[in-house]
């Protein structure tokens, strides 16, 4: 349950910073016995600031634990402080909510948990320091129930704002009618495929297809009729395939394919085999059939090459009278036609 806001934890850590250098410049002030006790916590306050501001400025590279123990640190800040002040035990001990409700947003639960007992146990402390019997377990009950609805309230807070951020992560991946990856994450997906291919030395293939005459089913029988027909023809393509390979909807009614560990051969085939799928006679809505255009990894070394290829192919299909399959060879001109 991470949220994932780096920006925000940076800030909010370099804010705790911040605030721990203003309760070690308030310890300062209550330090009365001579000159040396009081560098201890103005040295403290001025290395608290130093990295509050570069905190700010750079972002934070804090492991989970760095940050539990700076929310240790604050917590024996805020009790110290406590302890010091003349001010009353009872305002002081609300210092204990800067820990805790920092440990509720960026700590894993039970170290937000932890932190929560521990700034209790300190509040017990500091209340049976100045008030007595049932006084002092009053305060406690009520500082400890102010502490803990704290902690509860971010962190469910947090744990909504996970989930949001998932589902509209989800929903920023894909398309909504086809429910296909979208074109940004076919575009990372192929990205992140030609790379190991590299690293591997293997070989995927992307396969462009496009509805023909799409228009005209259109034109003829309604636009819903046709968004129906393109959910088939995408439902069609992403059951004849394995789960390791990449479906997505890259424009209007054109659709790719990533085959991953696929060599041309067997592009061809499982090519052959997607274009007789979508052909086949349905009873229930019109007919459509697809022109597809492969090319291989092989071809080229970047995205944008290996699309053009492949989008040169299918033309090349189109060309030839669509409901057919081609690929492409180097130079991009050789276009063979493998099946009509
Ligand atoms: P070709 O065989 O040359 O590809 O002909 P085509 O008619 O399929 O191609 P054209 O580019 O002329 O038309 C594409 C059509 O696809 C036009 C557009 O209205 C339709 N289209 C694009 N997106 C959608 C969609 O989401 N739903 C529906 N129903 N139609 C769409
Ligand atoms: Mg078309
Ligand atoms: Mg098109």
């Amino acid at each position: 349950m991470n949220l994932g806001l780096p920006r925000l934890r940076a800030h909010a850590t370099a804010m705790l910073l911040a605030a721990s250098a203003a309760l070690a410049g308030a310890g300062a002030t209550g330090t009365a016995s001579g000159h040396h006790a009081v560098l201890v916590p103005l040295s403290a306050c001025a290395m608290a600031l130093v990295g509050a501001v570069i905190t700010w400025c750079w972002g934070e590279p804090f492991a989970e634990l760095t940050l539990a123990g700076l929310v240790a640190t604050v917590t024996v800040l805020v009790t110290l402080t406590a302890a010091v002040s003349n001010t009353g035990t009872t305002g002081d001990v609300l210092l204990f909510l800067l820990p805790v409700v920092f440990a509720a947003c960026f700590l894993p639960i039970p170290l937000a948990l932890g932190s929560l007992v521990v700034c209790s146990g300190a509040c017990a402390w500091l209340f049976s320091r100045h008030l007595s019997g049932v006084s002092a377990i009053a305060w406690w009950t009520s500082a400890t129930l102010v502490l803990a609805s704290s902690t509860t309230t971010v962190a469910v807070l947090r744990r909504e704002l996970s989930a949001t951020m998932l589902e509209l992560a989800g929903l920023a991946r894909r398309d909504p009618l086809t429910g296909l990856l979208n074109r940004r994450s076919f575009d990372q997906a192929l990205a992140t495929e030609l790379e190991r291919c590299v690293r591997s030395g293997g070989t995927c293939s992307l396969l462009m297809c496009d509805l023909d005459h799409f228009k005209a089913i259109n034109d003829l029988h309604g636009h819903a009729t046709g968004d129906a027909v393109l959910e088939r023809v995408a439902g069609d393509l992403l059951a004849g395939v394995r789960a390791i390979d990449t479906v997505a909807r890259v424009g209007g009614e054109e659709l790719a394919l990533l085959l991953v560990d696929c060599p041309r051969g067997t592009a061809k085939r499982v090519a052959e085999r997607l274009r007789r799928q979508v052909a086949g006679e349905r009873l229930d809505a019109p007919s459509v059939t697809i022109s597809i255009g492969i090319a291989d990894s092989s071809l080229a070394a970047g995205s944008e090459e290996l699309l053009a290829y492949a989008d040169r192919a299918l033309y090349a299909a189109k060309r030839a009278g669509r409901n057919r399959v081609c690929w492409a060879t180097a130079p991009p001109e050789q276009s063979l036609e493998l099946a009509a």
